[in-house]
């Protein structure tokens, strides 16, 4: 199936992306005044087909997951490791996330992005998220009815469940073997959808972030533009040194071809703006284009796609910074520590959708005494940032699991070294 012509995957989508922003940009003066280009253009063509891109892209998450995990699982060579792995994942995963929030807090220290913003400029009003409750998130990790997980997309309830299919499947041995197998085919046939619906990416891709652009236009960033250059900043200095840095002490590979066979997940998750509906691609980068086997990618992708989310905690890191400076609150080192930590939490308990990192910030500035209505300050920069960060947490959960299929002797070099290998060439 080729729509396209013979041009790869990767760089359609780039190109879409480059149209749609440019696109966007150049309709965004017309979109307040033109009530053609604001409800048949923007609000009509490109909602319509993005929506649609990113519905299609999410009916795959849940399949996709369940039967990869149950595939994964059972292509381990003793359990023992289904441990180690989730050990691994979670201490990589919180120890990224607050070396992030250590750049960011670093960079807004240095930058002091808050100062010269004056808070009657914006319009004040915005009502925080209670924090969870510990407890029930443990109970609530256990799914009481798996239909209805899957049902509701509960990622975490999706992957208890497939862990433990899996492990009995193994364990069950003969009886369980035709299942395995039924679940290998269901999750042939998913990854043969996810690549379908990659094959319409660039027209999805060129409306989402079209549409974006329109809506927003870039002067919403100039009172903000300090704010915003420093969560740019701190996003890209921690994509592109904390994790080559990863790559290459942990994972002992090329950063350079990590960083160039991701490129069309990064940019999948930077016009959709969820890591949730990103997954099918991570996932099929991860595994088909960087070499990661099954066994690993199936497990730590999903769930780096529900808590690794370094990108978000960055944006709570600056976003603290800046709100303290606006009201005039000094940050103890103690309250800084605490930022540290609750943005880490905050980040694991955002979900992989657009715009909850935002939400859960209240988290981090109520621990810090500090007011939650300044939330209202940066959200009008928050749908561009939110595209970054989104990018970048999703490169985050394959930096890890690299370092994990290393550590696992899962990693296939060969593949990883192929520049063509699990290329889309012109479709699917
Ligand atoms: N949009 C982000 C993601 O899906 C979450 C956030 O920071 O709002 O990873």
């Amino acid at each position: 199936m080729s729509i396209f012509g013979k041009h790869t995957l990767t760089t359609q989508v780039m190109v879409a992306m480059v149209a749609g922003a440019v696109t966007g940009i150049l309709l965004s003066p017309f979109h307040a005044e033109s009530a053609f280009v604001r409800d048949i253009v923007t609000g009509g063509l490109f909602h319509v087909i993005g929506g649609i891109f990113i519905a299609a892209l999410k009916m795959l998450v849940v399949p996709l997951v369940l039967a990869s995990l149950v595939v994964g699982v059972t292509g381990l060579s003793d359990l023992t490791s289904l441990g180690r792995i989730g050990v691994r994942a979670l201490v990589l995963y919180l120890f990224t996330t607050a070396v992030a929030l250590t750049i960011a807090l670093f960079v807004a220290g240095l930058v002091s992005p808050g100062e010269g913003f004056k808070v009657q400029d914006a319009d004040i009003s915005f009502t925080g998220t209670e924090p969870p409750d510990l407890r029930q998130v443990l109970i609530d990790m256990v799914p009481s009815n798996p239909f209805a997980a899957m049902a509701d997309g509960a990622m975490l309830q999706v992957i208890v469940f497939a862990l433990l299919l899996g492990v009995a499947i193994t364990l069950t041995g003969a009886p369980g073997k035709p299942v395995l197998e039924l679940f290998r085919n269901v999750n042939a046939v998913v990854m043969r959808m996810v690549e379908i619906v990659m094959a319409v990416a660039p027209v999805g891709v060129f409306c989402l972030v079209a549409k974006t652009f329109s809506a927003q236009g870039l002067d919403v960033i100039l009172p903000l533009a300090a704010y915003f250059l420093t969560v740019l900043a701190s996003l890209l200095l921690h994509a592109f040194c904390s994790y080559s840095v990863i790559l290459v002490l942990l994972a002992r590979v090329s950063p350079r071809i990590f960083f160039t066979k991701m490129r069309a997940a990064m940019t999948f998750a930077f016009s959709t703006a969820s890591s949730s509906a990103t997954m099918p691609i991570t996932l099929r980068s991860v595994e088909h284009r960087l070499g990661v086997d099954n066994s690993v990618a199936s497990f730590t992708i999903p769930l780096g796609a529900t808590i690794n989310m370094d990108g978000t905690a960055i944006m709570q890191g600056v976003a603290t910074v800046f709100i303290a400076a606006v009201y005039g609150i000094d940050l103890s080192t103690g309250d800084y520590l605490m930022v540290v930590l609750t943005g880490t939490l905050a980040s694991v308990g955002t979900a992989g959708v657009p715009g909850v990192g935002l939400i859960m910030l209240s988290m981090v500035l109520v621990q810090v005494g500090l007011p939650v209505e300044g939330i209202a300050l940066i959200i009008g920069v928050d749908r561009l940032l939110d595209m970054v960060r989104t990018a970048v947490n999703i490169t985050g959960d394959a930096a890890i699991t690299m370092v994990i299929a290393r550590a696992e002797n899962a990693l296939d070099e060969k593949r990883f070294r192929d520049p063509r290998a699990g290329t889309i060439v012109g479709g699917v």
